[in-house]
């Protein structure tokens, strides 16, 4: 099939064939069952995509290209236009909004429409960003008299459900980075370590990680480690208890360990986690897990800023990879490379962060052609899946059943959780 459009915007003879034509999506599903792991399932224009094909192909998920300027409108963990944040007017507003630079959109927002006014003027609580969130629940930087706490919210009921973490000093909102766990009981927020509690100087490379119960807003635990950059992720499959984690172990700078956070014990480790640098950092911007929790993916870009020469000939992409772990053993799997024109240092994540089908056995990522740096093209790639009849029976059953449906499914709520990704174990 040939669109109108793809026809016209393919003047030159360099377009590659699959720039024009892409693969009709319902044939390709039939052919599915047989595609082997790693399988490019289809390939189309970003236009396409939001038109349809992003539903035909499972995915909920239709936002992934973002002109937001990364710790300006857009962070780590949100998107201003992923997840939707309205453009407010600052007249309307009954705040004095104070000079902001940083994710000024984000936190006016969040200021205007989910802290209790009281809160504001009388408390003097600033929001200065979305932390972390899952589902409807949101976990805001605030801060008061100079000093950082946080705030918890409910974006469905739009309740405001208390401040917990109170810090010493205000943290950069770039020195903080948290997650809520699979079960929403505990927030894990990682930040610099300012305690001097064995009187002794607190050193640059210095990190705490502290873990909080969500309900009594109480310090459960924390760590404190030398390393100057790591990511984190929750374990899906678990209720909070384990954590993927970089660099954890001692002096290593490219290694992926999965951690029991009770304890703060490591259970597995992979010392060589990219093979195209010596070390993560910098260039490793993102980590997660699969839906499923059996493979983590882990986002390694090219940092080099090609944004000055965005309107001249000289503008490139940058080369992306995305390596797939077993989340099991950390052992490495695959890793799927390709170009796209962003920028780790300016540019929303949403621009090269995969997506996941809602079944969990696909990942969708967005990748450009050289000399094209205006056409997206959106590729799908079938993951491996673990061969359990269970997990087996939940891909074609939200394949084939919209969400909405599955509570009435004739089936026993332990089944009905474990089909929306619930956590298994505790
Ligand atoms: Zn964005
Ligand atoms: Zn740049």
């Amino acid at each position: 099939m040939m669109g109108a459009e793809e026809s016209k915007s393919s003047g030159s003879s360099s377009c590659p064939s699959f720039a024009s034509g892409c693969v009709d999506f319902p044939n390709a599903c039939r052919k599915e069952s047989e595609a082997t792991a790693w399988t490019l399932l289809h390939q189309v224009m970003m236009e396409k995509w939001k038109e349809g094909h992003a539903e035909a192909a499972g995915f909920a998920e239709t936002v992934l290209s973002c002109d937001g300027i990364i710790h300006k409108d857009c962070s780590f963990d949100f998107c201003t236009s992923r997840q939707g944040i309205i453009n407010i007017t600052k007249g309307s507003s009954f705040f004095s909004f104070r000079k902001r630079s940083k994710f000024a959109k984000m936190a006016e927002h969040f200021e205007y429409n989910h802290i209790p006014a009281q809160m504001s003027s009388i408390n003097h609580f600033r929001v200065k960003s979305v932390l972390c969130f899952r589902d409807s629940l949101v976990v805001l930087h605030l801060t008061r008299n100079t000093a950082s706490q946080f705030g918890l919210l409910d974006l469905r009921s739009n309740k405001f459900m208390g401040v917990f973490g109170r810090q010493r000093l205000e943290f950069v909102n770039e020195s903080l980075t948290g997650e809520i766990s699979p079960d929403k009981s505990k927030c894990l927020i990682r930040m610099p370590d300012i305690n001097d509690r064995q009187q002794r100087a607190p050193q640059q490379n210095q990190i705490l990680f502290c873990l909080y119960d969500m309900r009594s807003k109480q310090l459960l635990s924390e760590f404190e480690f030398d390393s100057p950059y790591n990511h984190f992720s929750f374990d899906p499959r678990f209720t909070w208890h384990r954590i993927a984690i970089t660099n954890f172990e001692p002096n290593q700078n490219n290694s992926l360990s999965l951690v029991q956070l009770d304890e703060w014990q490591v259970l597995k480790s992979n010392l060589r986690m990219t093979d195209t640098h010596n070390s993560l950092y910098p260039y490793m911007k993102g980590m997660c897990y699969t839906k499923d929790g059996s493979l983590i993916i882990a986002n390694i870009l090219d940092t080099t800023c090609y944004c000055r020469e965005k309107k001249t000939r000289n503008y490139r992409p940058i080369n992306c990879s995305i390596y797939v772990f077993n989340g099991d053993t950390t052992e490495t799997l695959h890793c799927i490379q390709y170009q796209r024109y962003t920028c780790t240092q300016h540019m929303c994540p949403v621009n090269y962060t995969p997506i996941f089908s809602t079944c969990g056995s696909r990942m969708a990522v967005v990748m450009n052609l050289i000399d094209l740096p205006t056409q997206h093209f959106v590729q799908v790639y079938k993951l491996p899946t673990m061969l359990n009849l269970q997990n087996m029976c939940r891909i074609v059953i939200l394949q084939n059943f919209p969400l909405e449906y599955l509570p009435d499914l004739p089936l026993p709520p332990r089944l009905i959780n474990y089909l929306h990704f619930k956590p298994e174990f505790d």
